[in-house]
């Protein structure tokens, strides 16, 4: 099925401030729409549902699986996380370019299904401004903290697999950087088969002669 906004996938280390970032981002433009995910893991306090996440049980969310309803899942320290595919298609068709801040499995394999996909990593500059953030948000336990930062070292051997890397310094920069990207996504003619395959329908018809 040809789709006409884009799969943007946007993933970063716990702590990278890819949730402001992207909060940022769609309300600075409205090309885009943010898709909410499912999860098994509590809310943290200050999170709504529905707004953060749709807050399920580990039976509701098997249930979606079997169903066919997420668009890809993923385990990440001991919880469920999975991407919702009614919005998804629903926003792709209305021609919003939908973006997914998703973890690195779930990255590869919305690259594997959707080729056109453009994946995004974003990082703070540099590993200690990430404890600092980490520590910072005041809302994790140091086990988690660890189990976190000891994740995000396995995900920092799968950054080649991204198309861009977005270092997040400044939130106003980073947001104009990642549109800027996104948009020259669009020119890439990967994402614009139709349209050369009629240049070329066009060029054949004129060099016979045809009008
Ligand atoms: P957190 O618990 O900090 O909200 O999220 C943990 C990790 O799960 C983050 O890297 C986040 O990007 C990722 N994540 C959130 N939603 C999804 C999803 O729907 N699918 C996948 N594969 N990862 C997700």
């Amino acid at each position: 099925m040809k789709h006409k906004g884009i799969l943007v996938v946007v993933s970063g280390f716990s702590g990278a401030g890819k949730g402001t970032l992207m909060k940022q981002l769609v309300k600075t433009y409205d090309a885009y729409a943010l898709s909410v995910s499912m999860t098994t893991r509590a809310p943290r306090p200050g999170e709504t549902e529905g707004k953060d996440y749709f807050f399920i049980s580990k039976e509701e969310f098997e249930k979606k699986i079997a169903d066919g309803a997420l668009v890809e899942y993923a385990q990440y320290c001991g919880n469920y996380y999975g991407t919702p595919k009614e919005y998804v298609e629903k926003q792709l068709e209305h021609g919003k370019d939908v973006i997914l801040e998703i973890e690195i499995q779930g990255a590869l394999k919305i690259k594997e299904r959707f080729p056109s996909a453009l994946l995004l990593f974003v990082t703070p500059p540099s590993m200690k401004e990430l404890k600092r953030r980490l520590c910072g948000r005041g809302t994790e336990t140091e086990e988690i903290i660890r189990a976190r930062l000891s994740r995000a070292g396995e995900e920092a051997e799968g950054i080649e697999a991204y198309d861009y890397l977005v270092i997040n310094d400044d939130l106003e920069t980073c947001v104009k950087q990642m549109h800027a990207l996104i948009q020259g996504a669009h020119s890439a003619p990967l994402r614009n088969e139709a349209f050369i395959a009629n240049i070329r329908t066009q060029l054949e018809e004129l060099s016979k002669g045809e009008k």
